[in-house]
């Protein structure tokens, strides 16, 4: 097995920086110092039009990416950027010793200014622009993953020393709430498999491993085990044609953390243990040459973030009551159904000093609007909510994974401009 994932920080990166990502970090010890911070953050955002906000604590990255490194110590994580870029997780994580999955120039870019080594990354989109490939070939990102040969031709013109995964489809990815198989990967069998290694050999490029994903979100965990049984038959397969340059696993991401539901990634792990043991036995043992990796989004970002909405609209009719806060389905809540939405809400009330009374015990079947004027625009409806008016808060708990980072700029509402926050609990 290659060596652990212990990560060697650049010496640019601290942890404990007062600033990441160009925000200034507040430690946040007791959940009264938590109160405090978001009802002065609050108080200091009344000074500026009504935007949302979110909170990001790094004190929640800390501990799951601790978590990810004790119950997979043989896997090295490459956090996938698509899932929230915001620079401060990007930096911590880059602090803490993980590598990255982008999937565009952009992301690399994020990356790389963070004084990450490109070797940290990989260029995990099979389907690249010309433009976003010759950047790659510039800035020495040299892995990269292909499902077509069509693929291999726009990689032997523009970034011929880059270093390619097969991206594969799990055979069973049924459990995921984000199924990608339609879209990406090609079936495990030879005669998929064959046709590619044989072109990519023909064009002079290296097919080092294999890569797959088994959906987002998912729930079925044995869903890793077919698939890591399928990458073994396409190692196999390379090795009866004569490739020996294959050392890389790559199973993708998936995993799912949240604060209430820590088993699922606990049962996740022991799966993905037991099939590594299982199908690649003898390239785990110490003095292998074979790479591990993963890509998690989700898992490292879904609990880590709180978004603070305002109420901007009320309307009374009888017995019910409508909301407006200033975000909504075009901006953080695309992803988020209706349940999820009234499972992650919490009322706030300034007036109330964050708890008490004010007649919050009387409730209302309620509907909250987001901002624009689409009519679909409804972060939920039929919840009962106290009274709220105008300027007080609704906050919405993990937030993090393809929240902020989905959003549009629809009506004018511009979701890239919502302002993070950080702090660093002491949770780890
Ligand atoms: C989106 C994506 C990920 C991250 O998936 P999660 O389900 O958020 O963990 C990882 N790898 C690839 C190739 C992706 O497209």
């Amino acid at each position: 097995m290659a060596s652990c994932p212990k990560g060697t920080p650049s010496t640019l990166l601290h942890l404990d920086a007062q600033v990441m990502g160009g925000q200034r970090v507040t430690t946040v010890v007791t959940k009264e110092e938590l109160t405090e911070f978001v009802r002065s953050t609050i108080l200091k955002r009344q000074e500026f039009d009504e935007v949302p906000f979110y909170i990001l604590d790094l004190g929640v990255v800390v501990t799951l990416y601790n978590q990810m490194i004790s119950k997979l110590p043989m896997i090295h994580p490459h956090y996938a950027v698509k899932c929230n870029p915001e620079p401060a997780l990007l930096e911590a994580l880059a602090a803490l010793g993980s590598n990255f999955d982008c999937a565009s120039r952009s992301e690399i870019e994020a990356v790389l200014a963070l004084g990450v080594s490109p070797d940290r990354i990989i260029y995990a989109n099979p389907c690249k622009p010309v433009s976003h490939i010759k950047y790659a070939a510039n800035v020495g990102v040299n892995l990269t993953t292909f499902d077509s040969v069509e693929e291999l031709h726009k990689i032997r013109k523009w970034h011929p020393k880059c270093d390619l995964l097969i991206r594969i489809k799990p055979p069973d990815d049924s459990g995921a709430k984000h199924p990608l198989d339609s879209k990406y990967g090609v079936d495990h069998h030879p005669q998929e498999i064959v046709p590619l290694l044989e072109a990519a050999e023909a064009s002079g490029l290296s097919v080092v491993g294999v890569a797959f994903h088994i959906g987002s979100a998912a729930t079925k965990f044995a869903a890793y085990r077919g698939a890591i049984a399928a990458a073994k038959a396409v190692f196999e397969t390379a090795a009866r044609l004569g490739n020996n340059k294959m050392r890389v696993l790559d199973i993708g991401g998936g995993f799912s953390f949240t604060n209430s539901n820590t088993k699922s990634f606990q049962e996740a792990a022991s799966i993905i243990k037991e099939a590594l043991h299982a199908y690649f036995p003898n390239e785990l043992l110490p003095g292998s040459s074979l790479r591990v990796i993963s890509e998690p989004g989700r898992f490292f970002t879904y609990s880590a973030f709180t978004l603070y909405t305002q109420i901007i609209g009320k309307r009374v009719h009888g017995e019910m009551r409508n909301y407006w806060i200033n975000d909504g389905k075009y901006g953080s809540f695309d992803w988020v159904n209706y349940d999820e939405a009234i499972a992650k809400c919490t009322p706030l009330t300034l007036a109330s000093s964050l708890t008490t009374s004010k007649g919050l015990s009387r409730t209302y079947n309620s509907k909250v609007f987001g901002p624009t004027c689409d009519a679909a625009d409804e972060v939920f409806s039929g919840h009962k909510l106290p009274e709220l008016e105008v300027t007080d808060w609704l906050v919405f708990s993990e937030m993090g994974a393809y929240t902020r980072a989905r959003g549009t700029n629809f009506n004018g509402y511009n979701t890239a401009a919502i302002p993070t926050y950080v702090v660093r609990s002491n949770r780890t």
